[in-house]
This record gives structure tokens, C-alpha cells and sequence, in this order.
């Protein structure tokens, strides 16, 4: 019989096998290092947490950059994240992973931490429970987590000018009303007072004329800063026209509206502009209300509205209560 065709030997059938896994190893090894060098590429840190066990059982290479934190250190103690957390947020970051349990997955997360150099940076960190469990068949859940400080800090952009009247930096038409509607609303709600004022420029259009836009303007802005200075914390100020401005004094009665309303008029008075050699100073004149039981914020702009041309055709510089 020729040797060629008699059956592999023990031996051989085992080198084979070896041979065999040894490839497979290899492949494997390959792939590794395939998906460890696409994980490091990107900048957002996949994680596995069990949750049983209370430990990190996988982070992906971007955990080093984006917490600027040694992944071992993580690996070995999971307080590492906890302490990574700003202090402020702590509670909500440790209380949305632990519903994920109840809830499957907690898709909008956002909390700050403390990076190893001591910034402070926004990540979204959505979370799931893993289909697949531990070996010991405990939740696995799984996270995703992002740096998004840049588009936080853009988005804070965005709310500022949509929400801020640009000449002056006081709050603009459109913001002073939705939250005048929720102030009104929270007054109604406390059975609290609420009075509306109302003031505009008088003779604003000679300023303009005589001196010039740009002179105006800086007047306009020096009234924004004085009304603002006047007002209390919790008072909503804003340019709500050209010459024309708001505000809403929550808690306060017509009585204490009249007083702050008589400050910002003193205040006022008091400015002195300086345009081509010549001092001038303006005057503002008034329309001051009260919410009423029935009323809407509408209601009371048309009130303070009326009172307000009650105040100039009394010959300005002065508060009209409507
Ligand atoms: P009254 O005392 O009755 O309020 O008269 P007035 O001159 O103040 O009011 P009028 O409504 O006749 O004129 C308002 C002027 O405000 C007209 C407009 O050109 C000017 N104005 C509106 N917005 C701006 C602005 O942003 N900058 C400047 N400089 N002027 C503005
Ligand atoms: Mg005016
Ligand atoms: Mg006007």
C-alpha cells in the first residue's frame, strides 16, 4: 500500500488543529486590533458596566482623551467614575443609569464632568440594557458617551440671540412676552400681585434728528442699563419697540409698582448725554397696571398701553396708573 494514501496519524491530525487555531488566533488578533484602532479613531467612549458586580467591564481607547483619565484605573475601580462627575451633577448622572434597569435605555443623558486636567466639559452619555447578560447571566448595560461642550456652548449661543435685543443686551420683544406668560401664570397659580409697566422715550425722534442715529442709540442703551439697574432680580425687563420698553414686577402691588416706577424715573432724569458740545437729558413717560382677576397678559399690555399715552398727553415725564 502506498504511503500517501494511509490515514493522518494521531499526530498529525493534532498538528493540523493546532495549526488551524493558530490561524484562527491570528485572524482574530487581526480583527482586534482592527476595531481597537476604529475605536481609538473616534471620539465618542463606548462602555459595558456590570451592573451587578458594580464595575466597568469594557472602555473603549477614546475614554483616555475624552476624560483625560487612565482606563485602567476605571477598569479596576468604578468610582473612578463617579468621581470624575461635576459635583452638582452627580446625583442625576448615578440616578439615570440606574433606570436604564426599569426603562430600557435612557436615550437623552447630559451631564458635566471633571476632566484629569481640571476642565470642565458636557457629555451625552445615552445608556442601554445589553441583549446579551454577563456570564453569570446578570444586566449588562451599555453606553455610549460624547464630548458635546462645543454644541452646548453654541446652543447656549443661540438662546442668547434669540432671546436678547442686540443694541441694548436687554431681553428682547419676543422673550419678555413667553416669559411674561409664565410669570403670570406662576402669580395666578400663588394668588400673587403682578403689575405691568410700560415706558417710552419722550421726544426721541428730536434726539434722533438733532444729534444724529448714533447718538440715539447710545441713549437707548443707557436707558436699557438703567432700567436694569433698577429693576430687582426677578423683575423681567425688556425692549419690547424702538423707544419702548416693558417690565413685569412679580409680587408686587400697584403701590410698590408706583415706587419702582418713580426710581427708574429719577434715574433717568438723572442721565446726561453729551452729543457736538452740547448736554441734553430725556425724560420717559409711564403706563403703569395691576393684574386683575380675569385678566391676560394682553390685557394688561393694552391697559399699561392706554395709561402710557394717558402719560404723554399729560405732557410726559411722568406715570400714569392704568
Ligand atoms: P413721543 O414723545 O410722543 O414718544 O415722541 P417720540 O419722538 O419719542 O416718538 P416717535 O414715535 O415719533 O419717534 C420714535 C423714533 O424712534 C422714531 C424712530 O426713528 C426712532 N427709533 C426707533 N428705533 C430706533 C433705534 O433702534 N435707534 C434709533 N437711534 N432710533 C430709533
Ligand atoms: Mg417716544
Ligand atoms: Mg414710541
Amino acid at each position: 500500500m502506498d504511503d500517501n494514501t494511509q490515514a493522518p496519524s494521531e499526530l498529525e491530525t493534532l498538528t493540523l488543529a493546532l495549526l488551524h487555531s493558530r490561524g484562527e488566533v491570528e485572524r482574530l488578533r487581526e480583527r482586534e486590533s482592527l476595531v481597537s484602532s476604529l475605536l481609538g479613531s473616534v471620539n465618542v467612549v463606548l462602555w459595558a458596566f456590570d451592573w451587578q458586580q458594580q464595575r466597568v467591564v469594557y472602555v473603549s481607547p477614546a475614554y483616555e482623551s475624552v476624560f483625560g483619565r487612565s482606563a485602567a484605573l476605571l477598569m479596576s475601580d468604578y468610582g473612578e467614575w463617579l468621581n470624575s462627575i461635576y459635583p452638582d451633577d452627580m446625583e442625576y448622572a448615578a440616578q439615570s443609569l440606574a433606570s436604564v434597569l426599569e426603562n430600557g435605555a435612557v436615550e437623552q443623558r447630559e451631564y458635566r464632568i471633571i476632566r484629569g486636567d481640571g476642565q470642565i466639559r458636557w457629555l451625552s452619555d445615552k445608556c442601554f440594557v445589553s441583549p446579551r447578560s454577563t456570564p453569570e447571566g446578570q444586566p449588562l448595560i451599555v453606553g455610549i458617551a460624547e464630548d458635546i461642550t462645543e454644541k452646548k456652548q453654541l446652543q447656549g449661543e443661540l438662546h442668547r440671540l434669540a432671546t436678547t435685543d442686540v443694541l441694548t443686551g436687554v431681553h428682547n420683544r419676543r422673550y419678555f412676552f413667553e416669559s411674561g406668560e409664565r410669570a403670570l401664570e406662576q402669580a395666578r397659580g400663588n394668588g400673587h400681585d403682578l403689575a405691568f409697566l410700560l415706558f417710552d422715550i419722550d421726544n426721541f425722534k428730536k434726539i434722533n434728528d438733532s444729534h444724529g442715529h448714533q447718538v440715539g442709540d447710545r441713549v437707548l442703551q443707557r436707558i436699557a442699563h438703567c432700567g436694569a439697574y433698577v429693576l430687582r432680580r426677578d423683575d423681567l425687563f425688556g425692549r419690547i419697540g424702538g423707544e419702548e420698553f416693558a417690565a413685569l414686577f412679580p409680587g408686587c402691588d400697584a403701590q410698590q409698582a408706583r415706587q419702582m416706577a418713580e426710581r427708574l424715573q429719577r434715574e433717568v432724569q438723572r442721565l446726561s448725554f453729551t452729543a457736538g458740545g452740547q448736554t441734553f437729558a430725556v425724560t420717559i413717560s409711564q403706563g403703569l397696571t395691576s393684574l386683575g382677576a380675569d385678566d391676560s397678559l394682553e390685557a394688561l399690555y393694552v391697559r399699561a398701553d392706554e395709561a402710557m399715552y394717558q402719560a404723554k398727553h399729560s405732557g410726559k415725564n411722568c406715570i400714569v396708573l392704568g
